[in-house]
């Protein structure tokens, strides 16, 4: 495994919103994005010899050997991750001053078995523990903001607010000013914004919210690609 150390040099950027999911795993307010390994290959090994080791005799040689293969599939995973993790944390911590991280609710989000597998091989608070050890180190200012800010609800362009999105959702074109959004690129520069504290107009944007009901967003702001992810 390469670990590349962080540099003690000023930033070039002065901050960076970072929104993290399942398929990308980060999204960054600087339009760049950042895809995991692909963990699957070796976590569907893992799962047929578990498979195995469950109808395998207690305390045979053979169950033993499949303990074995097991533990070290789940070596690699974690070696793999680890290595993921510690280039992605180090060049975001190299390159900006502030960095910005939505807090996630990982345990309210493990509903189904699947979604949880998956969550838990991303490896999101290791990330972020790897973010935060990283800033202090070369005197970063790290922060994490709330997960109940509305990140994926504003513009981020412009303010205006423009209610739940479903998750299908991909792509918005805000009413008001006309731009079409990524949605996870735009939660990103919000996360980015709510993190050094430049909020939108919230006189304005909570007006805007009021009138413009769930029912009425759909017409009024174009959903162009809605697709899965
Ligand atoms: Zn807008």
């Amino acid at each position: 495994m390469v670990e590349v150390e962080p540099v003690d040099i000023d930033a070039k950027n002065q901050s960076i919103g970072i929104d993290l999911g399942i398929k990308t795993f980060a999204v960054m307010s600087n339009g760049e994005k950042s895809q995991s390994p692909n963990y699957s290959v070796l976590d569907r090994k893992v799962r047929k010899f578990q498979k195995k080791l469950a109808r395998q005799l207690k305390d045979s040689k053979r169950r033993n050997i499949t303990r074995i293969k097991i533990a070290k599939l789940h070596n690699k995973i974690a070696d793999t991750r680890k290595d993921f993790l510690h280039k992605l944390s180090t060049k975001i911590v190299n390159e900006n001053q502030v960095i910005v991280l939505e807090d996630l609710n990982v345990s309210g989000m493990v509903k189904n078995r699947k979604l949880a597998r998956s969550i838990s091989l991303q490896g999101w608070r290791e990330f972020r523990t790897l973010c935060e050890a990283k800033s202090e180190k070369l005197s970063r200012d790290f922060r994490v903001i709330s997960r109940w800010e509305p990140t994926s609800q504003v513009c981020s362009e412009c303010g205006y607010k423009w209610g739940k999105l479903d998750l299908k959702v991909r792509t918005v074109q805000c009413l008001n000013c006309g731009i079409e959004h990524d949605r996870d690129e735009n939660a990103s520069k919000n996360i980015n914004k709510v993190g050094i504290g430049h909020c939108h107009d919230s006189k304005r944007t909570q007006r805007k919210s009021k009138t413009t009901s769930v029912a009425s967003f759909n017409e009024a702001s174009r959903i162009t690609a809605p697709s899965g992810r």
